[in-house]
């Protein structure tokens, strides 16, 4: 176990209240939302598994760690290429050999990547076929869980010369902040005062009564993974690029103003991809702890991966 598991397993629960939420990867209530809502969506044999890889402080709840990676980035300075995959400028489709990488160039190092690596990391653990076994199987779900959630924030596939919308300054109704932290925050929090008495537990039903009513039919597909397939995260990825495109910077350019037109346009991509997001972790959950093994993905890329890291 490393330095930063220690420090975490000494001190977290102290921690994570006092934690300031990131910018990296939704705020600490899409997470939230995320999580619970995929809680509610697990087979009682995942649920089990999942409670018993939790820290004692979550209290049985996948929700309270869905943050962690984003609170313990800076002590993890490694982990900090694998929360988004962003792409050439201009471009709006993803490829995984050719996006999924650090600023180093290492393969595999992208949100991706991330999640192909901790599900392996989970699926070996839990049938036990790791010869070492040395992953820390609780930091891999709480990373899997995080990731799913990034992976579906549209401006994590977004370009590399404005950082995924993180160098576009932008005024927010009245305040100033960049397009990523739009996404990321502003909107579920915009859609929390106006909506939702600034009740995330209403925000969360609200988008539960969509899954089983006007999105039940596609919500069926959402879950779905290629063949016997193990984790499917890259249309998740190519569906973010589309949406950054489409939706997170159509008509924005620097200094722009955005308001009720743009919040209103959004918020109905934010809360289907908060939605997504939910049902597929649990639906990759249930494969994991599941009877039946699944298939590791193979990359093949033109140059060699390795995806099974822990932490460098
Ligand atoms: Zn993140």
């Amino acid at each position: 176990m490393g330095k930063v598991s220690e420090l975490w397993l000494t001190c977290g629960g102290i921690l994570l209240m006092l934690c300031v939420p990131s910018v990296f990867g939704w705020g600490a209530q899409g997470h939230f939302a995320i999580c619970k809502m995929a809680q509610g969506f697990l087979t009682e044999d995942a649920l089990t598994e999942v409670q018993a890889l939790l820290p004692e402080y979550a209290d049985g709840e996948l929700a309270a760690v869905c943050s962690w990676p984003d609170e313990f980035r800076k002590l993890m300075p490694w982990s900090t290429a694998l929360h988004f995959v962003d792409q050439p400028d201009s471009s709006c489709n993803y490829e995984y050999c050719r996006d999924c990488h650090d600023t180093d160039g290492n393969k595999d190092r992208c949100v991706t990547g991330a999640i192909y690596n901790y599900t392996d990391q989970l699926q070996l653990g839990f049938h036990k076929l790791s010869s070492e076994m040395n992953y820390n199987l609780t930091e891999a779900l709480m990373f899997v869980s995080h990731f799913f959630g990034d992976v579906h924030q549209p401006l994590h596939a977004g370009f590399l010369g404005d950082s995924g919308g993180n160098t576009i300054i932008v005024s927010w109704y009245q305040n100033e902040t960049n397009l990523h932290k739009v996404w990321d925050d502003k909107i579920i929090e915009t859609s929390l005062q106006t909506f939702h008495n600034s009740d995330l537990s209403s925000l969360i039903q609200a988008i539960q009564s969509k899954i089983s009513g006007v999105w039940f039919t596609e919500s069926l597909s959402w879950r779905n993974c290629t063949s016997d397939s193990l984790a499917c995260p890259d249309p998740y990825a190519s569906e973010s690029s589309e949406l950054a495109c489409k939706f997170a910077y159509k008509d924005v350019t620097q200094g722009a103003a955005l308001g009720d037109e743009y919040f209103l346009s959004c918020l109905p991509v934010v809360e289907k991809r908060l939605a997504q997001a939910g049902v597929r972790l649990a639906a990759t959950l249930n494969r994991i702890f599941s009877s039946q093994l699944y298939q590791s993905h193979k990359i093949e890329c033109p140059t060699p991966s390795t995806y099974l890291y822990d932490s460098i």
